[in-house]
């Protein structure tokens, strides 16, 4: 087996899955991440101002499935099937909308529970090292090194390899990085909107409301909406201009806005629970980020949101990430296939053909992720306001058979 090496920095869902499938083609693998390892039991619940669970579709199950069958089938076993939007009017009122006539759904799946799979599946090769709290201080990519400093020592090392890839997420070092070294058109936005997390627990050990469904309150300028989780709870997330945040100071205030736009909601989050998470939980932003290209002659690559970060109204970043880790296999594979090698391990690769797949990778995949983040910007419009107008015109059609 060619020896081959990559250090991937970024052990969040897009790192760990590619961590996975670069040890399935036979490359050394040193995987660095700043945080903690969250199957520790003591760091079991950090998610770090990130949502709690997530809408995992068809996207990345494809991604997963092309890694391992077997994987695919254990992150189904988590997930929940969300068949269609639940539509709450401010009257209490619901109206379910199929996602698809032919049964098509997306599922609703733990981010912690995803991520410790990963991980698991990613330490079941004896040739990647899992190395946490590790945070990238700086790359040299000419020379294929990486810095790094570990939290525990404050000691720096370096770590070589052949190739990088940055899976840091939207603020990415690598791609800070990348960006000295290449042409890299770059843009990053903020949205005037921000987000806060609630729970909403079992009510008589049973799902509050149906969960089968992606619950929305689409109220104009703002929306809540709500995921379930194994556990029959729901994850209810708040999305709202940040000056409309600002004007509720107090548990009043709260109650009040919720009363006035969630009656139901806040009836069955509880109003002392509804408010005791408001003042508690974190406001977290909403980025997107475009750039192109996403590579580096043959030494670099961002994957994920390093490379494409979106607002999450479209339920894709993660998807899309994992979309990447598939198709950049895909490419990488084709490569070595045209030469006429029948071998998968992708370590065989010469640099030339390295760097002719990394090309490919950057020239194809940025028109698709700009294109993913524009139509998660679009979906905003759609799931806090246009999804009533929806719901109105179905009910007459409706009306009138
Ligand atoms: P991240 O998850 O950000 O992981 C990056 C990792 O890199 C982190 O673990 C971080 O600690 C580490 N890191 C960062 N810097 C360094 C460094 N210097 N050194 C070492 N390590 C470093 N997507 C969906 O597909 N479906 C959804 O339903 C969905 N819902 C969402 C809801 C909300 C509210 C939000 C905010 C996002 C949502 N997303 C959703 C998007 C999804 O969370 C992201 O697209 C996904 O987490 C991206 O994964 P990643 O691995 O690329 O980045």
């Amino acid at each position: 087996m060619a020896e081959r090496s990559v250090v991937i920095v970024g052990g969040g869902l897009v790192g760990s899955l590619a961590a996975c499938y670069f040890a399935k083609r036979g490359w050394k693998v040193d995987l660095y991440e700043k945080r903690q390892d969250v199957r520790q039991p003591e760091h079991s619940c950090l998610v770090e101002h990130r949502s709690i669970n997530l809408a995992i579709s068809e996207r990345g199950f494809s991604a997963l499935r092309r890694l391992d069958p077997l994987l695919e089938a254990r992150v189904r076993e988590l997930a929940i099937p969300m068949h269609g939007r639940m539509i709450h009017a401010l009257d209490g009122k619901q109206t379910s909308q199929a996602y698809d006539v032919f049964g098509k759904h997306i599922n609703s799946v733990g981010r912690n529970a995803l991520i410790r799979v990963l991980l698991d599946a990613a330490d079941s090769y004896s040739w990647v090292t899992l190395h946490f709290r590790h945070e990238l201080v700086d790359v040299d990519f000419d020379a294929r090194r990486a810095t790094l400093r570990n939290a525990e020592t404050g000691h720096q090392l370096d770590s070589s390899a052949d190739l990088i890839v940055g899976a840091d997420g939207a603020y990415s070092r690598v791609r800070q990085r990348m960006m000295t070294k290449v042409m890299m058109n770059y843009s990053q936005t903020y949205i005037e909107h921000g987000y806060c997390e609630f729970s909403m627990a079992p009510i008589n050990d049973a799902f509050a409301m149906d969960p089968n469904h992606l619950h929305i309150w689409p109220r104009g300028s703002f929306m809540l909406i709500a995921l379930p989780n194994p556990d029959k709870s729901f994850t209810c997330t708040l999305f709202m201009p940040w000056r409309q945040f600002d004007q509720i100071k107090t548990g009043d205030e709260a109650v009040g806005f919720f009363r006035a736009n969630f009656p139901d909601a806040l009836d069955l989050m509880g109003e002392k629970s509804m408010c005791a998470e408001y003042a508690r939980n974190p406001k977290g932003s909403l980025v997107y980020v475009k750039c192109t290209p996403h590579t580096y002659k043959n030494c670099a690559v961002i994957l994920g949101d390093a490379a494409h970060a979106m607002v999450p109204f479209y339920g894709q970043g993660m998807n899309c990430g994992f979309e990447d880790v598939e198709k950049l296999d895909e490419i990488m594979l084709a490569t070595l296939q045209a030469s006429g090698s029948e071998s998968t391990e992708t370590t065989q690769l010469t640099d030339e053909q390295l760097l002719s797949a990394l090309d490919e990778y950057s020239a194809t995949r940025a028109a698709d992720t700009d294109a993913i983040v524009d139509l998660a910007l679009d979906n905003y419009v759609e799931m806090r306001s246009s999804v009533i107008s929806y719901s109105y015109l179905l009910r007459k059609q409706l009306e009138g058979i």
